[in-house]
């Protein structure tokens, strides 16, 4: 049995997830970010084996197959997952964080129910708009999709262990940081 916790974290494209969990990762040195694989192309300053695992199609596929992933998820035609290896590893040292969609953090809780679930909420859906529009390399059309997506989401949040509002940075990762503390 390894020591690490497992701790999951979702929330909507824009809602800020990746400056709170930077913060969270600061105070923490104990946690371990876990790496997916994804078969989207990396974005300008994303880095291969830090940001993600990008992989083609077909290795993803291949790697389906030899039953290499603890969950993946296909959205918007792109193929998203965690690898066994990097909880396996990781856990053996640390304890792990990944940020993940709901459809992979339910396919998380299913084969590690200690895993514990943390939903990221805008202040508001409108809040969560401006923020999206104010990134400016959004189209109208992907700003629909992304919205639509994260309806979705913010109602999968009633399943979550804990649902935590991103108001303000600062705060939203102290509250992160408290409930870590209380399982690790
Ligand atoms: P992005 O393309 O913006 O990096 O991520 C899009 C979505 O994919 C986010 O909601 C993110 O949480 C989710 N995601 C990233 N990695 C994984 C993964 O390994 N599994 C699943 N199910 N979703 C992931």
């Amino acid at each position: 049995m390894s020591k690490g916790k497992l701790f999951v974290i979702s929330g909507a494209s824009g809602v800020g997830k990746s400056t709170v969990l930077k913060r969270v990762m600061e105070e923490r040195k104990d946690l371990t970010f876990s790496v997916s694989a994804t078969t989207r192309l990396p974005r300008p300053g994303e880095v291969d084996g830090i940001s993600y695992y990008f992989i083609t199609r077909a290795e993803f596929e291949d790697r389906i197959a030899r039953g290499e992933f603890l969950e993946y998820d296909e959205h918007h035609a792109l193929l998203y997952g965690t690898l066994n290896s990097q909880i396996l590893e990781k856990q053996e040292h640390s304890h792990v964080i990944l940020d993940i969609e709901p459809n992979g953090a339910f396919n998380v809780r299913a084969k590690r129910p200690d895993a514990t679930l943390i939903f990221i909420m805008p202040p508001s859906r409108e809040e969560l708009e401006r923020r999206l529009r104010s990134r400016g390399d959004t189209s109208e059309e992907q700003i629909t999709i992304r919205m639509a997506r994260a309806d979705w989401e913010m109602e999968q949040s009633a399943k979550y262990d804990h649902v935590v509002i991103n108001d303000q940075v600062e705060s939203c990762a102290e509250e992160i940081l408290k409930i870590i503390a209380d399982k690790a």
